[in-house]
């Protein structure tokens, strides 16, 4: 199980504030999650309500 950001994501960089490790990164079309830095906390999908939905975890 991953986290992940998915296409559905606007962009409006909420989540980048969120991450405690510094995981989350804007990329080329949607921010995107560093899977070597991410710990797994969980805090980007249950604390920060992405008005997108794009994070999920799989
Ligand atoms: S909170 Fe959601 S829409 Fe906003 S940058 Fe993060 S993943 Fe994208
Ligand atoms: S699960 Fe935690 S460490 Fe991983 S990207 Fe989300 S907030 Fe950052």
């Amino acid at each position: 199980m991953a986290y992940k950001i998915t296409e559905y994501c606007v962009k409006c960089g909420s989540c980048f504030f969120i991450c405690p490790v510094a995981a989350i990164s804007e990329g080329q079309d949607t921010y995107v999650i560093d899977q070597e830095k991410c710990t797994q906390c969980g805090k980007c999908l249950t604390d920060n309500h992405c008005p997108a939905w794009a994070i999920v975890k799989e």
